[in-house]
Formats: structure tokens, sequence, C-alpha cells
């Protein structure tokens, strides 16, 4: 990870960075090894109000910052958002649609803005070597491959309103990060998202890891591969203006997160008709 921070020049030891941790062992991973590293760092929790499983998570996650000595930030979904994220995404399973969909979008946008509104000038993220590889072939499957938002860091204009988002996890893969949570005796539940059913991405999972036990150092191939071409394919980065409902930054005249808000809100409403 010390390597990676310093080839992709992710950050320096004078700024604020601050550690998305949703509780799980990849984010109190990364905050641990920031941390012992001598970088200044803050935690942002993002309470998603999922019953025991987001529970859990804050708890764990309060438990490791104040041993820790890490400050944490505890933000509440519904307070940002405005709507019930455990109601809209039932409706969302009932109706056969991605929960992923309405949650990614607004956390992202809600991450952004606190960090920006914070003063950190980067947000490290918990991302790491087979989520990357997973998300790669999952592109180019879908003929989509999104060179522009991939890579260890990224590298958005100045006054743009976005902050560098950097993983330092780039290059490390999961079970090494499974095996330093353990070693470490970190507070991590180890339950993935009860709305996480992405059987796409699993499914991609598994064969990845068959190929990784038959060609050990796959993984990291296809990723140092793909980032060795994708300049080739990268779309320039459209000009990024704001979302005429937010004011966040956006491409189009809405953004992502007040797309997937306004889903929320008309499925929440459909519910409500249903019942009464
Ligand atoms: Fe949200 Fe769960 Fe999907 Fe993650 S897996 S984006 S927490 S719904
Ligand atoms: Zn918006």
């Amino acid at each position: 990870m010390k390597s990676t921070i310093e080839k992709y020049k992710m950050a320096s030891r004078k700024e604020k960075i601050l550690v998305a941790c949703s509780g799980g062992k990849d984010s109190t991973a990364l905050a641990l090894i920031l941390k012992k590293n001598g970088f200044a760092i803050e935690a942002l929790h993002i309470d998603l109000g999922l019953g025991e499983y987001s529970r859990n998570n804050r708890d764990n996650l309060a438990k490791f910052c104040k041993e820790n000595f890490i400050k944490l930030n505890l933000v509440n979904f519904r307070e940002e958002a405005g709507f019930s994220l455990l109601k809209a995404l039932d409706k969302c399973l009932e109706k056969g649609e991605s929960p992923c969909s309405i949650c990614g979008p607004v956390k992202k946008s809600i991450l952004n803005r606190k960090a920006r509104e914070m003063g950190f000038t980067k947000i490290a993220t918990g991302h790491n070597l087979d989520d990357e590889c997973q998300g790669i072939i999952m592109n180019i499957f879908r003929s989509s491959p999104s060179a522009s938002n991939f890579g260890p860091s990224s590298n958005p204009k100045k006054d743009s309103g976005l902050v560098t988002r950097i993983k330092p996890l780039f290059f490390c893969a999961e079970e090494d990060v499974r095996k330093y949570a353990r070693m470490q005796r970190l507070h991590v539940s180890g339950k993935i998202c009860p709305y996480s059913v992405n059987v796409y991405r699993r499914e991609i999972k598994n064969r990845l890891d068959v190929f990784e036990k038959k060609i050990p150092g796959a993984k990291n191939a296809i990723v140092k591969n793909f980032i060795s071409v994708s300049s080739r394919f990268c779309k320039k980065e459209r000009e990024l203006g704001r979302c005429l409902k937010c004011g966040e930054p956006s491409s189009g005249e809405t953004c992502m997160s007040c797309k997937a808000i306004c889903k929320a809100v008309s499925l929440l409403k459909e519910r409500r008709q249903r019942i009464k």
C-alpha cells in the first residue's frame, strides 16, 4: 500500500484525508494502515439505517476509532437524503430492481459533499485488487470499459467541486486484506450487505478466484494490463457543470444522486398508496 501511495503520488502526510469507512474489513484496515503510517486521517461513516447490519457496522467502527484515536464523523443517510433507504430498498427488491442503483450514487454524493465542506483534500476508499479486477471484467463483458473512472486515483479539475478519490489498497488482494484484518484483530463483522444481490459480480468473483488458483498473479496482471492500455481508449472527461437540483458537480442537468433520490421517492409513493 505504501508503494502504491508513493508511485501514484496519492497523498502527502501534510494533507487531510477522509477515509470512507463502512465498518467492513477493507476500509477499517485502510484507516489503520494510514494512521500507523503517519497520515492525517479522519473517518466518515454513513449510517444507512439498514437494521442490524448497519448497527453492527456503526458500533464496530466506533469502537475501532476510539481505540485507535481516529476522529469518527457520523452521517445519517435519512437526514441527508430525506428518505428511508431501508423502505426504498425493500421496494426495489420487490420490483426486481437493483438496490445499489439507489444507494450507491447517493452515498457517493454525500461523501464528496461532506469531504469538501469539511476541508479534506483527499477521500480514501477501501477498494482492493479483487474489486477492481471484477469491475474491469464486468465492464468488458458489458462492452462498456469505462476507463475514465478507472485507476488508483481520480484526477478532478481544481474547481470542479469533486474531491480527489484515492484507493491505496488498489493492488492489495482481498485475501491479504482479510488476513491483515484478522492479524490486527479488527472489529469487523464480515457480513455482507443484506441488499447486495449482485449475482453477476459474485459469479465473476468466483471465476476470477478459480483463475487465480490456476494462474497465481492473474488478477494483478489483469489490473496492471488494463491500466497500461486504458489511456488509449479513455474518453476525454466531459466538462462538469452543476446539478440544477442540488448544485453538486454533474455532467448532466441532474446528477446521478438526484436521479436516484427521485426514483426512491416515487417507489416510496407507490408503497404508501398500496398501504392505503
Ligand atoms: Fe448500498 Fe448494500 Fe448496494 Fe452497497 S451493497 S451499494 S450498501 S445496497
Ligand atoms: Zn443533484
